[in-house]
């Protein structure tokens, strides 16, 4: 009866941690992917300014990334979601659900 016991509270304290460990590590992922969205947007700022370019063009990452660049490393979601840099008039974003530059409560 005490083991039954044990092990339903174990399975009990189970159920709770693990959602809470997931969505910390969700949490802290969709962070860390919002703060490299602003890198982005921020070099994205630089290059127009400096390049005068027109507001329509859309960057490529050859043009943003690099050592004597505006983004030293090749931006990166952690949870794997793919960016999209857009034009000169659009944020850059992540196709991962959560991640975006909007939802992080302003700049
Ligand atoms: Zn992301």
């Amino acid at each position: 009866m005490e083991i039954m016991t044990v092990t339903v509270t174990i399975a009990g304290l189970a159920m709770i941690a693990i959602p809470n460990m997931i969505h910390a590590r969700e949490t802290a992922q969709q962070k860390s992917c919002v703060e490299t969205l602003r890198r982005v947007r921020n070099a994205k700022e630089e290059f127009f300014m400096e390049n005068h370019l027109p507001a329509t063009h859309t960057p490529t990452l050859n043009e943003l990334v690099g050592a004597d660049k505006y983004l030293k490393t090749t931006p990166q979601c952690p949870s794997g979601g793919a960016y999209s840099l857009g034009s000169g008039t659009e944020e850059p974003t992540c196709n991962h659900a959560r991640h975006s530059l909007d939802q992080s409560g302003g700049s």
